[in-house]
């Protein structure tokens, strides 16, 4: 049997796979073990993995194994300084005390959603930073590709797969 007879990996298709990922020092960000032994099943180009990921699987078949890495900018983007502000203690509506290396994530009081680390508190005045906590880093992907597939129209249609591993309606 030819490996070609698997289709390979592209847009508009349901593609499952097994993966790490990686920061520069080999510790595990993630991992399709939080999945229970089952495989992430994705639509190829409906953003819903990484840019960077979606280039090194494309073309490639079931059962191939890929590793590489991805730059910050394929991946959750470089770091941006004006996401790093310094605010007044009363202006973050958390009880207690407040430390640096805190995660802050709720809504900001004009109900904006707040995902930040505090970063500096001195006096009155808190620093926070807004930025992904993995923006600006590199990652490695280890991927086993477990199954392409067409996806359906409807699965077209609602930009996400269905089925195993999918969105259940
Ligand atoms: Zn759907």
């Amino acid at each position: 049997m030819s490996p070609s007879r698997h289709l390979p990996v592209g847009p508009g298709r349901v593609v499952a796979v097994f993966f790490k990922a990686l920061d520069e020092g080999g510790r595990v960000l993630d991992s399709s073990d939080r999945l229970g032994h089952k495989p992430l099943v994705f639509l190829f180009g409906s953003h819903s993995v990484l840019p960077g990921l979606e280039k090194l699987l494309e073309g490639k078949r079931k059962d191939d194994f890929v590793s590489g890495v991805v730059a910050p900018e394929d991946a959750y983007g470089l770091r941006t300084p004006k996401l790093v502000e310094v605010l007044r203690r009363d202006k973050i509506p958390v009880q207690g005390e407040l430390k640096p290396g805190m995660r802050l994530d709720g809504y900001d009081p004009q109900g904006r959603r707040m995902s930040a680390l505090i970063t500096a508190v001195e006096g009155d005045e808190v620093t926070i930073d807004r930025n992904h906590p993995l923006a600006g880093r590199s990652i490695r992907f280890e991927v086993t590709i477990a199954g392409v597939r067409e996806a359906t129209p409807e699965e077209l249609d609602h930009g996400h797969p269905h089925g195993p591993g999918g969105h259940r309606h």
